[in-house]
């Protein structure tokens, strides 16, 4: 089984409408939305709910108000101000450090654990899909994303799948780091902006420490020429492969709102400019597709700028 993962520096730069395109290409293949802050897959590929699991996040504290003495001492340990006047905790403060249990003198505070989210297993019309609801106040965290793409793994040994398609979060975080770890490619996505190529850049640092083979889109190149040959630049630098250069289009919001891939939607389209978006998001995808399935060519796209350190 592979794993491609598509991440980008930020969010908005059309890292959901080329899973989604890809999807639509692929056959026999998982898609794991681990974008779990804007879980916009969905909205697109309309999936039918298989099975809904709780994800336990960081623990809460909890006062049992029969101990409780009303002292005042965990509220005044606390350094989130969690503990509310009338010594219940406020669930969107309190980050579960476990220092008010220790604080209280009457053994009255203990830590629960809560729920930061849903991981959804699905099925929709191009094949299974995992994904997550988060918590509200909730923020995206890595166990949530390792989550999704365990259930993505299984939803592709029950399915016979042979490739996982995940819909990375934005920026190098933890999200980030969970969502890449094990796969067998990276395609980072960039525009041509001045935090669109520092993005890049850290998207690219990061792929290099973990060592996996990572390629490079940029999409809007149109929009900012010159940033673009910086960005091709960089790439050539990096030893990273430019697979493709996306124009602005408006067929990505159209698609999106039609709910169909781009692919499905210039389909239907005579607006030459459709069709030409999804003839150049094909391209990527056989580019994709053959590293993908030739493994020999792993350690040329190893070459990262990690290895060119001295
Ligand atoms: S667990 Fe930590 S953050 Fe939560 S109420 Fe206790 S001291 Fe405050
Ligand atoms: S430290 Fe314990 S006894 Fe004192 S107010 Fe907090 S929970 Fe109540």
């Amino acid at each position: 089984m592979r794993q491609l993962a598509i991440i980008s520096g930020k969010g908005g730069c059309g890292k959901t409408t080329l899973t989604a395109a890809f999807s639509s290409l692929s056959e026999n293949t998982v898609l794991a939305d681990c974008d779990v802050d804007a879980s916009d897959l969905p909205l697109i590929l309309k999936p039918q709910v298989l099975k809904t699991e709780d994800c336990l996040g960081l623990e809460l504290a909890s006062i049992d108000l029969k101990l409780c003495t009303g002292c005042g001492i965990c509220r005044e340990t606390c350094r989130f101000g969690a503990v509310l006047e009338n010594f219940t905790i406020n669930p969107y403060s309190c980050e579960g450090c476990a220092v008010c249990t220790v604080a209280c003198p009457e053994n009255a505070v203990s830590l629960m654990p809560r729920v930061s989210g849903q991981v959804i297993s699905s099925i929709t019309r191009f094949g299974p899909m995992a994904h997550a609801k988060l918590g509200t106040g909730e923020e995206a965290s890595g166990k949530l994303v390792t989550m999704v793409r365990k259930r993505a793994v299984e939803l592709a040994d029950r399915y016979s799948c042979k490739l996982i398609l995940i819909d990375g979060p934005p920026g190098t975080g933890c999200p980030v780091m969970a969502a890449i770890t094990g796969t067998d490619l990276v395609l980072v996505l960039s525009e041509p902006t001045v935090s669109g190529l520092h993005d890049l850049k850290r998207a690219v640092e990061l792929t290099s420490h973990f060592r996996i083979p990572t390629v490079a889109c940029i999409n809007r190149y149109d929009i900012n020429e010159k940033k673009s040959l910086e960005i091709e630049a960089f790439c050539r630098e990096a030893g990273i492969s430019l697979l493709a250069r996306l124009p602005y289009a408006d067929i990505t919001t159209e698609a999106m709102m039609e709910e169909k891939t781009v692919i499905e939607y210039a389909a239907h389209s005579r607006d030459t400019g459709a069709v030409e978006f999804a003839n150049i998001v094909r391209n990527l995808w056989a580019e994709i597709e053959m590293r993908l399935s030739d493994s020999s060519k792993k350690e040329m796209y190893s070459k990262t700028l990690l290895d060119r350190k001295p």
